[in-house]
């Protein structure tokens, strides 16, 4: 029954809309998602929680639940490191300044990386713009629907694989702050940080252990292992370190409607690992639709 407090499978946990770089307004989304047959889902938009008005009255039409998130770029030294956050205050002084920080970055970033590029390939910033809504979290993905648009290339991942790649030359990092800052600034206002997708690179390149356990100390609650971008060694050591240190392993799709082939619930976190997080979720309410 809708308004229940049922924690309901299958449980998504990381998804985009348009207020970042998914294809799908939130409303769109969590329509999606519900057609889908998904019980529980998170709306994760990059450094933004624009969209968490919208997702929820969605989701009380639809009859799912939603886990109010975000997924906040953080960088360690060149590196960028993704962090989910869920069940935080969205007006928490240091959340609002970090993240409109991060947001600005963003925006001048995509705009150098347009100027190179475009110094190459009819490509302007306003080619991008039309890419985006109002106040979207820009991000390469707008700029390869632009490379897209102009045919420069043929999709979202042909343009990451090309001229967005990092060893293309364009590739600009932008400011972001440290993994361990973003987890106290997500436990201050009552949210739980989970690391999405830690796996993605080679078993070499894993977080290293004192690293974690600090991370840990700072509040980490969790690991995002089932993810399609991790590969399997990595990912086989992280499991290890997740067990020693009592870390929460979660699964979620990181949807990003037509960007990109991932589709919803195709990893799904499990319904004790959901309750613990929304135990330790103080900042905001989950919505039992
Ligand atoms: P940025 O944060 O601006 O550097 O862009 C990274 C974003 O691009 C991430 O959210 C990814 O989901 C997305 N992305 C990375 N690779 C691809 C790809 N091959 N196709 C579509 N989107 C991608
Ligand atoms: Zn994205
Ligand atoms: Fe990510
Ligand atoms: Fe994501």
């Amino acid at each position: 029954m809708a308004g229940e407090r049922r924690f309901r499978g299958p449980i998504d946990l990381h998804t985009h809309s348009s207020v970042s770089d998914g294809t799908e307004t939130p409303a769109q989304l969590v329509r999606a998602a519900a057609d889908a047959g998904i019980g529980t889902m998170a709306l994760t938009d990059h450094d933004s929680t624009a969209g968490w008005f919208e997702a929820a009255a969605t989701a009380r039409t639809m009859g799912i639940n939603l886990i109010p998130g975000m997924e906040f770029s953080t960088r360690v030294s060149f590196a960028s490191v993704h962090l989910l956050a869920y069940l935080f205050d969205p007006s928490d002084a240091g959340i609002v300044a970090e993240t409109s920080r991060v947001r600005q970055a963003r925006l001048v970033r995509a705009e150098q990386m347009v100027e190179r590029i475009g110094a190459d390939y009819a490509l302007t910033w306003e080619d991008v713009l039309a890419q985006t809504t109002p106040d979207a979290t820009v991000g390469r993905p707008h700029i390869a629907d632009a490379l897209v648009a102009r045919g420069l290339a043929l999709t979202r991942s042909e343009a990451f694989a090309g001229i967005l790649h990092w060893d293309a030359g364009y590739y600009q990092p932008h400011y972001a702050p440290d993994p361990l800052r973003a987890i106290e600034l997500v436990r201050a206002a009552g949210g739980v940080p989970v690391i999405a997708h830690p796996a993605t690179r080679g078993v070499q390149d894993v977080i290293p252990e004192a690293r974690l356990k600090r991370l840990v100390e700072a509040g980490l609650f969790g690991l995002e292992l089932e993810h399609r971008e991790n590969k399997p060694a990595a990912k086989a050591r992280l499991y290890e370190l997740a067990a020693k240190y009592g870390l929460f392993v979660t699964g979620s799709s990181d949807y990003h409607g037509a960007g990109k082939p991932n589709r919803l619930g195709e990893n799904t976190t499990a319904p004790e690992v959901l309750e613990a997080l929304i135990a330790q979720g103080t900042g905001s309410e989950p919505v039992f639709g």
